[in-house]
């Protein structure tokens, strides 16, 4: 059975969605958690008190991942707090959909600093602490639409395209300091925000899904316990798909 017991894992944009998920999942192998979100003070407040219960050290932290000097002073405090970081898990993202035509230079600067600028600024003040330790395991959330591109979706489509190349360029700048970095793209993830989508909207998703489903946080956050734990000792630099086969 595997199991993460002993692990700090720090993952971002954890207050709801997938990253709650994921969480939640790598709690009851039995890892410690830190966690952060941008604005969600009531639903981190009870999600902390929810993976305490589950017998794990877990806090939630106010931190805009976007930011370099926060991401620097976060993961400062989560090692101050838990002793180390084995695991960081970059999944805090955005989207502001809309044809290039009528994408704002805010909305552009926007996605790029949340899902990419954010990798950087975490990877960068966590791997200091990981060199230290000679170990850790980097994991980036990123999406199919990084390897396809999808219209309407430009800036999301490009910072996802873009944590795969900085996932491979970490991956040979570290792999010698026995730190691995790895991707995982997911397709259609059945969460809150899908919830509202309208029922043939998401059976016309479906139609074109091999598995014929939709994803579900947990077949995510299988993906994250496997590249967190030692059985993924010799995967570095890849993306994996968790998408039904949607892409190939
Ligand atoms: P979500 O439900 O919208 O949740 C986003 C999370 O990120 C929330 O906890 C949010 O905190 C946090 N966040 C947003 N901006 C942040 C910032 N600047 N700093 C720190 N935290 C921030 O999103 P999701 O659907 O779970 O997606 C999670 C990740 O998976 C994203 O990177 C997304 O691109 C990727 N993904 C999702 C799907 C899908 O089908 N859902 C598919 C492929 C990839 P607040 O609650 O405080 O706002």
């Amino acid at each position: 059975m595997l199991t993460l017991q002993n692990k700090t894992i720090l993952i971002t944009g954890a207050s709801r969605g997938i990253g709650k998920g994921i969480a939640t999942y790598l709690a009851n192998l039995g890892a410690d958690i830190a966690f952060t979100y941008a604005s969600s003070v009531e639903k981190a407040n009870a999600f902390e008190a929810e993976l305490i219960a589950l017998g794990v050290k877990a806090k939630g932290y106010q931190s805009n991942a976007a930011d370099f000097a926060a991401s620097e002073t976060l993961v400062d405090e989560v090692v101050k707090e838990f002793g180390k970081i084995d695991v960081l898990v970059n999944n805090a993202g955005i989207t502001r959909d809309t044809l290039l035509m009528r994408m704002s230079e805010a909305q552009w600067d926007e996605v790029l600093d949340t899902n990419l600028k954010s990798a950087f600024n975490m990877t960068k003040a966590a791997t200091k602490y990981m060199m230290k330790a000679k170990q850790g395991s980097i994991i980036n959330i990123t999406s199919v639409v990084g390897i396809t591109g999808n219209a309407g979706q430009a800036n999301y489509a490009a910072s996802k395209a873009g944590m795969i190349g900085f996932t491979k360029s970490v991956a040979k700048e570290l792999g010698s300091r026995n730190i691995r970095c790895n991707a995982i793209a997911p397709g259609f993830i059945e969460t809150e925000m899908t919830d509202a989508l309208n029922a043939d909207v998401k059976a016309e998703w479906i139609k074109g899904i091999p598995l014929k489903r939709g994803g579900t946080t947990v077949d995510v956050a299988n993906c994250v316990a496997f590249l967190a734990s030692e059985l993924s000792a010799y995967i570095t630099g890849q993306t994996i798909n968790v998408c039904g086969g949607m892409v190939m």
